[in-house]
């Protein structure tokens, strides 16, 4: 393999690894080889990547993102509706757990209609004695034990560093919303318009409810 081949293969594993990082890796991009001769004006397009004006290498927003799940859509913090996704044939909505004694990750997957409509009636039993609030069922979620070790009320949920990666369906269908921080809440509200401030409980409820209403848009699920 040549050089030119090389760092075209590692270019290409660096996007497949993280398009959305390509623009701040360009400035990281290895100075040109002497003998590529980009002074005689080769024309090569590498040329142009690594000469990108810095100012460009912020992140910028867009309105719409790669829908990071099957079940996610292409706006931030926006799923598919329940009737989308089960014409879809999507049943189970999976998600990656860490257990906080072995520390061992593995993949968990909750039936979509069967949590679903726990969660619905429970909404549906409780909301007027809920205030606007999230119980404590929902502030403190008890995790899945590990299949790993049998530890009970363990199974963490991983959630994406990036906000647009968070995996919203599975949280809320294993009830482990409460694992996110304000901020990743606050980030959930800001995107689907909510307008929401306050404490933890208050933003947790509404988030809880906003993806209900996502999932069905007719249910007893507004503020
Ligand atoms: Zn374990």
């Amino acid at each position: 393999m040549s050089e030119e081949q090389e760092r075209n293969s590692n270019q290409q594993q660096e996007e497949e690894d993280d398009n959305l990082e390509l623009r701040l890796s360009s400035s990281q991009t290895p100075p040109d080889d002497p003998r590529n001769g980009s002074a005689n004006g080769g024309g090569r397009s590498r040329t142009a990547l690594v000469r990108r004006n810095p100012s460009q290498a912020r992140r910028e927003k867009s309105e719409t993102v790669d829908a990071p799940y099957p079940w996610a859509t292409k706006y931030r913090a926006t799923v598919h509706s329940l009737q989308y996704l089960l014409s879809k044939g999507i049943c189970t909505i999976t998600g990656v757990v860490q257990c906080k004694r072995c520390e061992r990750q593995y993949e968990i997957g909750y039936d979509l209609s069967e949590k679903f409509k726990e969660i619905a009636s429970y909404i549906a039993r409780n909301k007027s004695s809920m205030h606007d609030r999230a119980p404590s069922v929902w502030r403190n979620p008890v995790l899945p034990k590990c299949k790993f070790c049998d530890q009970e009320n363990s199974a963490k949920p991983v959630i994406a560093q990036r906000k647009k990666h968070i995996n919203w369906l599975f949280l809320l269908l294993g009830q482990m919303l409460g694992c996110c921080t304000l901020f990743q809440l606050k980030y959930f509200c800001k995107h689907t318009k909510n307008h929401c401030t306050g404490a933890k409980d208050r933003v947790l409820y509404l988030t809880y409810l906003s993806l209900c209403k996502q999932l069905d848009p007719s249910g007893p699920f507004d503020r």
